[in-house]
Order: C-alpha cells, then sequence, then structure tokens
C-alpha cells in the first residue's frame, strides 16, 4: 500500500526550509529547538528533550554554524542533515525508539542522530550507525564522545561502523527503527529483512526528486509505505560514486546539497 499523506505540519516545515534564524541573534540549540516547536515542526515533548540534550555544536565542523536550520557540508560530498530534517525524522521514529529498542541510522555522517537514537534507546537499547566513509566514522565517534551521548558510546549501546549501509547491519538486527540518511534510488531489501514486524524506516526515495517514505512492517511482515514529505538528500551510493560526485548508475552530476 503506498498512499500519500498531505499536512498542515508538512507546509509549515516547508517554509521552515527557507528560514535562518542565526541573522536574528538566535544563536543556541535551546533556542534552535524553541523555534523548531514554534513553527510546529516539533511537537513532541521528548523529541524536544532529545535535541536539546544533544547540542548540534558537537557535531558540525569548525566554522559550520551549528544552528542555522539549512544542511551544511562535512566533506566527502556529504552534509549533516538540516534541524527541522532530524527533527522530522525523529518524531516519525519516535513510537519505535522506546528504552531497550534496537535502532539503525545509516548514513550516519556526523553521528547526530545516531546519538540522538541512543539517548532514546537507552543503555538497555542498541543504537548503531552504519557510515561508508572511514574518516566520516572516525570524527562521528570523536563528535559522539563531546556530547551527552558518550557514557553510551562507552558503555557499548551505541556504536558507529564503516560499511555498505545497503547491506544494513545484520549483527543487531531485527530493528525497531532504521533511519537512512541518504536517498536510495530504490528500498535495499537488506534493510526490509532486518527491519523488525512492528518497526518502522523513514527512508528517502528517489534520485533528483526525492520522497521521504516512511515503511512500516506489519506483524504479519507485509509492508504499508507512504511519503511523507518531497526532500533532497545526497544519494546512498558507493563509496567511489560519492567521492566522485556521481550517481552509481547515472552518469550524471548528483545533488549533492541536500535539505534533508
Ligand atoms: N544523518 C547524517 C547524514 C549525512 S549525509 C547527518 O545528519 O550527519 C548522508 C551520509 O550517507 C553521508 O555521510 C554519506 O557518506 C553516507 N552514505 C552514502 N551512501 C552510503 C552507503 N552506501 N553506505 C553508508 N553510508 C553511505
Amino acid at each position: 500500500m503506498d498512499k500519500k499523506r498531505s499536512t498542515l505540519k508538512i507546509s509549515s516545515s516547508s517554509v521552515l526550509a527557507e528560514r535562518s534564524w542565526s541573522g536574528s541573534g538566535v544563536n543556541k540549540n535551546k533556542a534552535m529547538v524553541e523555534h523548531l516547536q514554534h513553527y510546529g515542526v516539533i511537537t513532541s515533548k521528548k523529541v524536544s528533550e532529545v535535541m536539546e540534550t544533544i547540542d548540534r555544536a558537537c557535531f558540525v565542523p569548525d566554522g559550520t554554524p551549528p544552528y542555522v536550520d539549512s544542511p551544511m557540508a562535512i566533506g566527502y560530498n556529504a552534509t549533516i542533515s538540516a534541524p527541522h530534517m532530524h527533527a522530522t525524522c525523529l518524531q516519525l521514529l519516535e513510537e519505535n525508539l522506546k528504552p531497550g529498542m534496537h535502532a539503525l541510522d545509516i548514513g550516519s555522517g556526523t553521528g547526530y542522530l545516531t546519538a540522538c537514537f541512543a539517548l532514546m534507546v537507552g543503555p538497555q537499547g542498541r543504537a548503531v550507525g552504519v557510515e561508508h566513509i572511514p574518516e566520516l566514522v572516525v570524527s562521528s565517534i570523536q563528535n559522539i564522545e563531546k556530547s551527552a551521548a558518550a557514557p553510551l558510546l562507552k558503555e557499548g549501546s551505541l556504536s558507529v561502523h564503516v560499511g555498505d549501509g545497503r547491506k544494513g547491519w545484520p549483527e543487531f538486527a531485527p530493528y525497531d527503527a532504521i533511519h537512512v540518511g541518504a536517498a536510495a534510488p530504490e528500498i535495499p531489501q537488506a534493510l526490509i529483512d532486518q527491519l523488525k514486524p512492528g518497526g518502522r524506516m523513514v527512508i528517502p526515495v528517489g534520485n533528483i526528486f526525492q520522497d521521504l517514505k516512511v515503511v512500516d512492517k506489519n506483524q504479519d511482515g507485509s509492508l504499508s509505505i507512504w511519503s511523507e514529505t518531497s526532500v533532497r538528500y545526497v544519494p546512498l551510493t558507493s563509496r567511489d560514486a560519492q567521492l566522485r560526485g556521481c550517481c552509481e548508475k547515472q552518469n550524471e552530476k548528483a545533488p549533492l546539497t541536500a535539505r534533508g
């Protein structure tokens, strides 16, 4: 089943995508969260608490403004997603990020969302990041060590791995929540296989035109899929194709700036 949803919340977040509050002198993490609440992007108390606890400043490269509502380059043709996209994905996955649950973050980049997931599932749960650029895995671990999720990394309920995210990470499957931070031409079968019945995956799908798809695995193993909103993410591709700045199967320039 593939149903399209269109809600007020979506249109308010796309208005917000054009907005930056850095110029208005608001430059603190808490203020960023309050703005996302004010514009109706964050409605969940849990998500606002987590985003207040995990300071984005720990996750952006030096010299990059951390609280602007826009994706920012992190090197290797990758970006850290915009705060409103992080908030949207956390809210979509909230029910599948309860204490003790297992969460997989594909294309974990800076490690920001992996850290948020780890905080939500807690020490009895599992938050796993998979990223195919080894240098980003190293820097994401350093970022997490500076953040409120550091104890979870130390205890081992949070881990980040170098790997091809299209294959998932079978070691800790099945997952209650899977987030994919890069746009796939189609939903990888390995990720569907590693999703628990009752689990939810959030994944941008498409090439130039992309939809953020929400994939629910029902108890009988069937899938319910809908499109939450239009997005623009970097491609989920091979490491070589990403470093060349090209899509793997299309010999054309990939969209390297993402709203996601
Ligand atoms: N959620 C991350 C998004 C980073 S951008 C953040 O906000 O920091 C998308 C990431 O996906 C990039 O870091 C890119 O290197 C990674 N990526 C792309 N294709 C991949 C693949 N096949 N396997 C693992 N990671 C991949």
